[in-house]
């Protein structure tokens, strides 16, 4: 992974690096039918291994991610680290998949609505002046959304917000103002 996905989805610790996928303790080899083949032939662990989304999902389905806000009908939802933009969120789509139109037009549809529905509670729970919207993957190319609520006081208010140094961009909330947070967005998604 390159340090540029790891400023956007890192929390600046060896977490999010590559390495072993949680529950691969061979790292490089799995036990099939009494033979032991290449990661490789195994594209979905292959990128397990590799894509920081991946690991993410992975730490989501073990109940683990702090940040887990909701699992909606093709993505799961998690509180960007950003948080200098209070309420920043990325939907990840379930599985490893790296071209957005290359799924099939019905789960574009679909992804498409759990970004509205995103977007829906974070105009409800925190009222931005503009909401913006990203998809790029050129970084982490694991298909996913940043829904971007942006304030009066921003202080680049024409421009994404990736023209601001990292350092600005990420804040990290107080354990309880965010475990708060979490649970708004998760009851406005829910609701
Ligand atoms: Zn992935």
């Amino acid at each position: 992974m390159t340090q540029d996905a790891s400023r956007l989805f890192g929390r600046g610790s060896s977490d999010i690096l590559p390495g072993p996928a949680p529950g691969l303790a061979d790292g490089e080899h799995r036990q099939v039918d009494g033979e032991r083949r290449p990661v490789e032939s195994f594209p979905h662990v292959a990128s397990l291994m590799t894509c920081s989304a991946c690991v993410r999902i992975a730490r989501i389905a073990d109940g683990g991610e702090p940040d887990f806000v909701a699992t909606l009908s093709e993505s799961h939802v998690i509180l960007a680290d950003e948080q200098a933009y209070r309420g920043y969120c990325i939907l990840f789509l379930k599985d490893h998949r790296e071209h957005v139109d290359e799924l099939p037009r019905e789960r574009q549809a679909r992804l498409w609505e759990d970004v509205a529905q995103v977007a829906a509670a974070v105009r409800r729970e925190l009222a931005p002046r503009r909401l913006n919207y990203a998809c790029l993957g050129n970084f982490v190319t694991h298909v996913h959304w940043h829904v971007i609520p942006r304030q009066a006081d921003d202080p680049e208010p024409q421009h994404p917000i990736w023209v601001r140094p990292l350092a600005e961009r990420r804040v990290v909330l107080p354990e309880g103002e965010r475990r708060q947070l979490v649970a708004r967005l998760r009851r406005a998604l829910t609701r």
